[in-house]
Formats: C-alpha cells, sequence, structure tokens
C-alpha cells in the first residue's frame, strides 16, 4: 500500500513538470481588481465577466489576464480573444 502510493507521488511530480499533458476545460476565478472584485468564468467554450466593460466588449482586462496567466493550460479556442505577441 504505502510502497504504491509513493510510485504515486513520484509520478505525479513529474507530471506536474510536463503542463502540455493539462488542458482546462473550464475555468472559475475571483479576480481582484484595481478598483472592484469580479467574477470570471470560462465555461462551455465561453467567457465571462462580471465587470461593465465586458458586457460591451466580450473581453476585458480580467479575461485578458486569465488567458496569458494559463496560456499553456487552456484550449486553443480560449485564447481566441488574446493579442499576438
Ligand atoms: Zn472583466
Amino acid at each position: 500500500m504505502r510502497s504504491s502510493l509513493i510510485g504515486k507521488i513520484e509520478k505525479a511530480r513529474r507530471y506536474a513538470k510536463e503542463p502540455g499533458r493539462v488542458t482546462l476545460s473550464g475555468l472559475t476565478a475571483d479576480f481582484h481588481g484595481e478598483n472592484a472584485e469580479h467574477k470570471v468564468n470560462y465555461v462551455d467554450g465561453k467567457w465571462s465577466c462580471t465587470c461593465d466593460f465586458f458586457g460591451q466588449w466580450e473581453t476585458c482586462s480580467h479575461v485578458m489576464a486569465l488567458q496569458e496567466m494559463f496560456k499553456q493550460e487552456l484550449p486553443r479556442e480560449a485564447l481566441a480573444s488574446l493579442p499576438e505577441d
């Protein structure tokens, strides 16, 4: 029992160094903005944010920040509104 758990821990450490193995299928975050708190979600392939800007533009600094933070873990389609470098 104990030795098999040790094996899993070692495997987990190896996996943790290979972020390409993980693609986030959804994301829920409390975003502490400069002026207010916002709820940001990526659900069923769509972003949402509770800030006013998002309501008009369907993206905002909070969504873009999360896209940048999780660039490697988010699926390609989740990065659509991220400006090219
Ligand atoms: Zn926002």
